[in-house]
């Protein structure tokens, strides 16, 4: 988990990205996976983290297929 004192952090580079309060506004990605029966190793558990855009640019060009990409239409 990367959130100290109301604050969140990328996981991956340690930078400060917004405060909780701020996280509707702020550009980032987060995810939060529970490792079910079908897991491996960790069965049962919960990983959650959170990763800044440019390391997600990053990690992003790592990948062998990209992310799927569509623009959005409607704005909510
Ligand atoms: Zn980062």
């Amino acid at each position: 988990m990367s959130r100290i004192n109301q604050k969140i952090y990328c996981n991956c580079c340690g930078k400060f990205i917004c405060m909780e309060s701020e996280r509707e506004k702020a550009s980032f990605l987060s995810i939060v996976k529970e490792w079910g029966y079908f897991s491996d190793k960790k069965d049962g558990t919960v990983h959650s983290m959170d990763i800044c855009e440019p390391c997600y640019e990053t990690l992003a060009g790592t990948f062998a297929i990209p992310p799927e990409e569509k623009k959005i239409t409607e704005f909510v």
